[in-house]
């Protein structure tokens, strides 16, 4: 399967790590391309403002992983929500992982070696990237806290690593909220994403007459190959905006 050309009438939501960023040792050690920034702009710029990252990480993250690009963008899985306009919507705290739960998983790994336990405003993230052998014991751990059935929070099975949120967030939801505003409502939503998460965005992508474009199916797992079909669709974008006849004279 090859990715579909841009075109002007599309919005985008692209999943940050394993999508737009190489999968890192450890999630602080990502390398962003020093290019992306101004490309994500571009974009953004020639699709009137309907890009967003939606990404597990939080917004301030995504931030200043991205800096000086600042635009929509969904964070933690859809927890936190910021609008064209800088709204920003966040679910209340009482919806976040207790305090116990923390304690007990840096208490747990802190025998694991390699096993990193990464703090979210509303949920947790488990890193075994660096031990996959404690994969079961990680696994057995948040279970343990989050049975299947449990009412508010649920596991986030990620790329070696397994995360506690709050059910109520999804990256679908994230995708049908923005998808209701300006200036992605009446958009065809393209969702790239390349993890277990993604399915949900690109399920909402789908109902909004969209498409869904899997990292590994459609650009062999690798980012280096979406952001080079970015790269392409800013040519084309810009090529239309400038071959594009003046309104009202017919084509
Ligand atoms: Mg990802």
């Amino acid at each position: 399967m090859t990715p579909p050309d841009l075109d002007r009438t599309n919005a985008l939501f692209l999943d940050l790590d394993g999508t737009l960023l190489e999968i890192a040792p450890t999630p602080e050690s990502v390398v962003v391309p020093p290019n992306l920034p101004g490309l994500l702009a571009s974009l953004n710029a020639l699709l009137g403002g309907a890009v967003a990252i939606v990404s597990g990480r939080s917004i301030a993250v995504i931030d200043s992983l991205l800096a000086p690009y600042s635009a929509s963008a969904a964070g933690e899985h859809g927890v936190a929500l910021r609008y064209q306009d800088g709204r920003v919507e966040e679910m209340p705290k009482g919806l976040a992982v207790p305090d116990e739960w923390r304690e007990v998983l840096r208490g747990a790994t802190e025998r694991w070696p390699g096993v990193l336990v990464e703090p979210k405003a509303h949920g947790v993230a488990v890193h075994y990237r660096l031990a996959p052998d404690r994969s079961t014991e990680v696994w057995r751990l948040v279970r343990g806290l989050v049975p299947q059935d449990h009412s508010r929070f649920h596991l986030i099975p990620a790329r070696e690593a397994v995360e506690i949120g709050p059910r109520a967030a999804s990256k679908g939801h994230a995708v049908e909220r923005l998808m209701a505003q300006a200036p992605f409502r009446g958009r065809r939503p393209i969702f790239v994403g390349d993890d277990f998460t993604d399915e949900a965005g690109m399920e909402a992508a789908r109902q909004f007459g969209g498409e869904g474009l899997r990292v590994a199916e459609v650009f062999g797992g690798d980012p280096a190959q979406v952001r080079a079909w970015l790269s392409r669709g800013v040519e084309l974008l810009s090529n239309r905006a400038a071959s594009a006849p003046p309104l009202g004279v017919p084509s």
